[in-house]
């Protein structure tokens, strides 16, 4: 069984107790997730990781540190998401391996590019700006087969960016052709987070 906390700058502190409380309830594995999705201005005071350019807040890993050492001596896996941004070659939402299927049959990569809100805009906040990004859609379930919805030409489009750096890999000579898809660009999910 395995327990997921969304550590936030007000519950971070509770951790520690966190983990002695999977332990009576028998879970054998703790993932600490970050709020990696920031949807307005008054979230960013809920991070607990630091943007890049900015130091990795010191308070929150020695919580986690402790929290880490006493998951150890209990015998609890942990898995604790990065505290500081670090562009990865593909998100751990894994876009080139599996897909998001909404509540009303519509197919996108993951769920920050579908969610369900009014319209066709995603309200997003990255790196101290709030601005709106648009849903990514490929098919509905409901009117075609999900396999040719994979094998469409945007949706192919779409994966190929990130099979590329995988491909490739992230290296000093990171160019144009390397780049994420263009909603990835703003998404925290991205750099680790
Ligand atoms: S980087 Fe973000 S928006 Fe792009 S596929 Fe991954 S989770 Fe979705």
């Amino acid at each position: 069984m395995i327990a997921s906390y969304i550590a936030l700058s007000m519950n971070i502190h509770e951790l520690p107790d966190f983990i002695e409380l999977c332990h009576k309830l028998g879970i054998d594995e703790v993932v600490i997730d970050n709020l990696s999705y920031v949807l307005n201005e008054s979230m960013f005071a809920w991070r607990t990781f630091a943007d890049p350019f900015e130091r990795e807040p010191r308070t929150f890993k020695r919580i986690i540190n402790i929290t880490l050492e006493r998951a150890r001596e209990l015998g609890i896996r942990v898995f604790a998401y990065p505290l500081s941004c670090w562009e990865l070659i593909e998100c751990p939402e894994r876009p080139t391996e599996s897909i998001f299927i909404n509540v009303n049959g519509d197919v996108s990569p993951c769920v920050f590019l579908n969610l369900l809100v009014r319209g066709n805009d995603i309200p997003r906040c990255f790196m101290g700006r709030c601005f709106k990004t648009r849903k990514v859609i490929f098919g509905n379930v409901s009117n075609e087969g999900i396999i040719g919805i994979w094998d469409s030409k945007d949706y192919r489009d779409f994966r190929s960016k990130f099979i590329r750096r995988k491909f490739q890999g992230l290296t000093v000579d990171y160019n144009i052709d390397l780049m994420p898809p263009s909603q990835c660009i703003t998404c925290y999910r991205l750099y680790g987070i």
